[in-house]
């Protein structure tokens, strides 16, 4: 297979788009079509600094390796989750983000460009700062529960909104890719949940104070796209998922959405473009209740409910 541009071996070939590339020409294009998406959904500006949420995988150190070169002001957060067995996976994956910002192959290399300025890697260490690791506390807050998910998952979202803000941040950037949007996609397709489904966007506006604006520049690329990306680039990432996330539920519908794709290249995006347009057009306006937020009592930060919020209760944080 040929590079549709230049003639040489082509790296990779997207059935979908009937488009096969070499290295230099598919970095190209990647970082292109980044750059459409940002400006289609008015993401943010070369002007607003940018929080990118880094996990060490090859998703996110994409985003943030794209972001860059097309001379944004992109930061990363690195949240250090305490999950180190059975495999030394968050210390595996702060040492691949650490990296990344040390070796310095995200300059921008044309001759032109000015000389970006490196770019911060902050680091919340979970058991430095609330005193636990996140099995830790899924353990004494969810026993019997199994997997670690909901804890990190509230966590997570809680440090990475807050960091934002507190740091000045426009807008938090997410490493999610179409897979992973599919997923959650189809998932709550599967059980029409309507509230989500009116959730799910590429960008989720700070409809209110003490929420930021949130995006995921990569939403339109295949898992498979963003994996060549990182190689392409020479970016070191961490090959391992969460060993929590073995054998759950997206993983599943992940494999049946490959099979669907399999016999229909394709399928996937349309999947997607078609729900966005359907949403464009009110289909789920109706169940996009801005329901009414409080102030927790304790950090400040929004909830839903008067009181601490579902963070504070959970780390028994208190005044
Ligand atoms: S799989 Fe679960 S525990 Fe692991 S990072 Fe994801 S949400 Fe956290
Ligand atoms: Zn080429
Ligand atoms: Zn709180």
């Amino acid at each position: 297979m040929r590079c549709r541009k230049c003639g040489e071996r082509a790296v990779i070939n997207m059935r979908h788009h009937k488009l096969a590339l070499c290295g230099e020409h598919y970095v190209e294009w990647f970082a292109a079509q980044t750059e459409r998406a940002i400006e289609k959904y008015a993401m943010f500006s070369r002007e607003e600094r940018v929080l990118v949420a880094v996990s060490g995988g090859k998703d996110s150190l994409a985003l943030w390796d794209v972001l860059l070169r097309l001379g944004y002001q992109a930061d990363g957060l690195y949240i250090a989750l305490g999950i180190n067995a059975p495999i030394p996976y968050s210390d595996v994956s702060l040492e691949k983000a650490q990296k990344f910002v040390a070796n310095g192959n995200w300059r921008v290399t044309k001759e032109d460009a000015l000389p970006a300025p490196r770019p911060t890697l902050h680091v919340v260490d979970i058991a430095a700062t609330y005193g636990k690791t996140i099995p830790e506390i899924a353990r004494a807050k969810m026993r019997g529960q199994g997997r670690p998910c909901a804890a990190c998952g509230l966590t997570k979202r809680y440090v990475m909104n807050r960091l934002a803000l507190e740091q000045g941040y426009a807008v938090l950037a997410t490493g999610h890719n179409l897979d992973d949007e599919i997923a959650v996609l189809f998932q709550n397709t599967l059980h029409w949940q309507m509230g989500y489904l009116a959730r799910q966007a590429p960008v989720l506006p700070a409809s209110r104070e003490g929420l930021v604006k949130k995006v995921k520049p990569l939403c339109r690329f295949y898992e498979r796209e963003t994996a060549t990306y990182a190689l392409v680039r020479g970016i070191d990432y961490i090959y391992d998922e969460c060993p929590h996330a073995t054998g759950n539920l997206t993983n599943f519908y992940k494999t049946l959405l490959n099979q669907l794709e399999t016999e229909s290249p394709g399928a996937k995006l349309s999947f997607y473009l078609e729900f966005l347009r359907a949403r464009d057009e009110g289909a789920f306006e109706a169940f996009n209740r801005t329901e009414e937020l409080h102030a927790c009592e304790v950090c400040g930060q929004p909830t839903s409910a008067p009181g601490r919020c579902a963070f504070c209760r959970m780390w028994d944080v208190s005044r």
